[in-house]
């Protein structure tokens, strides 16, 4: 019996030919590779002749129309662009798993223009001969920071392992204990050290390390005295580091390079926005350190860069290593970090016209705003389903960037009634655009610091749309 009734069923699927002419499926070919389409269409019918076999299909299922609309779902599925934009609503500015650092459409624009056309990439225009990739961002690293020289690569990790390997190759670099750190994406210290070739020589114990433990661990072998930014931790208590002065004089009378890699980065004082530890790239340069490296796409909010600035003898050094062919930027990525330095020296001004850098300035006030627009939409489309209230907020810079400063504004909490707060978390992760939001007991808890444009507008119906998907 169930044996005839799947024949039965089988006799239904429509033909491939007949699929092929429906207007939907013409549509798909109208977009697509027509031997993608057909792969899905194939594939398809394939499913739904393994249903048949297992008994899970009724003869509705396969009616002309429902057959059509299984394979436009599944083309959508498969087809679409697997890396999507989203709503960030933790308050974490430079989310590292959210690509960190949105930049703005200003430097996007730049990007855009220089990735369709020819450019004078490694062409100088004036001599009419092959010019340098690295030259671009001279004179505006000078103006900016003080540094006679600018090498930059594809990310920070890269960066570091390129000025370890050029300057310490088998040879020994003295950290401190407290600063050999593990930042998120398993960039240690220590291991970046080892597949630089150069030889790790720590000092000093895990919360205090004073001068005269890096005087007393130099000798003939010694390449580099190297200074790390604990970026994602702090030790507290019983401390001691040695100062970048410190550190810079010791280099000097050894007559050994000393290097800051600084992690985050940051061109400007953030201290009016209530962050003031964090220092500059140009502080740590007017020490007289040699070299500084930090990445493009944090505190500097630019494009993913490894950005190398100090004195020239050294950066030229590490210019003309062989590893700089493996580790170098793109064209595009050259032309967004261009642009995001030019933010710097623009009128607005950088935390006028870089993302990262508006968010973190977010007045209280400001983000009140967003919060009361949400809010009152959410208690009107929502009525007695959630209980929506205003809470203190402290959100994160994120990207491993002062661990210990909080920026407070206030924030919108969403306690669904009739289910729980990870149901909501999780689809709200579903909508499109998804938004991704933080669990807090049994709230769902949204930051406006980190929309961007109109996103406060549209957060409302998509957290209505969320409440629908779990009703239904
Ligand atoms: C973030 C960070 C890095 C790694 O930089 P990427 O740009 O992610 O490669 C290295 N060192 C420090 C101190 C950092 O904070």
């Amino acid at each position: 019996m169930a044996d005839s009734n799947s024949e039965a069923l089988y006799s239904l699927i429509p033909s491939v030919d007949k699929i092929l002419s429906h207007p939907r499926i013409n549509a798909l070919l109208g977009r697509y590779a027509q031997a993608v389409v057909k792969r899905i269409l194939i594939a398809t019918l394939n499913d739904l002749r393994n249903s048949i076999k297992k008994n899970q299909l009724t003869p509705e299922d396969l009616a002309f129309d429902s057959v059509v609309g299984r394979i436009c779902e599944m083309a959508e599925r498969r087809l679409r662009p697997n890396l999507q934009t989203l709503i960030n609503a933790t308050g974490v500015v430079v989310h590292t798993n959210l690509g960190r650092s949105p930049l703005s459409w200003k430097v996007a624009e730049r990007i855009l223009e220089i990735a369709t056309s020819y450019s004078n990439l490694e062409y100088d225009v004036e001599k009419g001969k092959r010019g340098q990739r690295n030259s671009h961002l001279n004179s505006l690293i000078e103006e900016l920071t003080g540094a006679q020289a600018i090498l930059a690569v594809n990310n920070n990790a890269a960066a570091v392992l390129l000025a370890l390997g050029t300057l310490a190759k088998g040879k020994e670099v003295i950290v401190s204990r407290g600063e050999l750190i593990e930042i998120g994406g398993s960039f240690r210290i220590p291991e970046v050290m080892a597949q630089s070739g150069a030889i790790l020589r720590e000092v000093g114990a895990t919360n205090r390390t004073h001068p005269r433990d890096y005087i007393q661990a130099i000798n003939e072998n010694t390449a580099l005295i190297l200074k790390v930014h604990t970026s994602n931790y702090r030790i507290v208590g019983f401390t001691r580091e040695i100062s970048l002065g410190e550190l810079v004089e010791i280099g000097k009378e050894y007559k050994l390079p000393t290097m800051m890699d600084l992690g985050s980065g940051c061109l400007v004082d953030l201290s009016p926005f209530g962050l003031p530890d964090e220092v500059t790239v140009q502080d740590v340069l007017s020490t007289g350190i040699d070299i500084v490296s930090f990445s493009g796409d944090k505190l500097l909010g630019g494009p993913q860069a490894g950005i190398l600035v100090g004195k020239e003898e050294y950066i030229s050094l590490m210019g003309s290593n062989p590893l700089v062919r493996a580790l170098r930027m793109d064209k595009m990525t050259l032309a967004g970090l261009e642009a995001t330095l030019q933010e710097y020296i623009s009128q607005v001004g950088p935390t006028g016209s870089i993302p990262t850098l508006a968010m973190i300035s977010k007045s209280p006030d400001e983000l009140m705003i967003d919060v009361q627009e949400i809010t009152q939409a959410l208690e009107s489309e929502l009525g007695d389903e959630a209980q929506i209230s205003v809470e203190q907020g402290v959100g994160r810079v994120g990207g491993g960037a002062l661990p210990m400063s909080d920026l407070i504004g206030p924030r919108v909490s969403i306690k669904p009634k009739v289910f729980s707060a990870a149901r909501l978390e999780s689809s709200l992760r579903k909508g499109n655009p998804a938004v991704i939001t933080i669990v807090k007991e049994d709230s769902v808890l949204l930051d406006p610091r980190t929309f961007l444009y109109n996103q406060a507008q549209i957060v409302p119906r998509l957290i209505v749309d969320a409440f629908r998907r779990i009703r239904n």
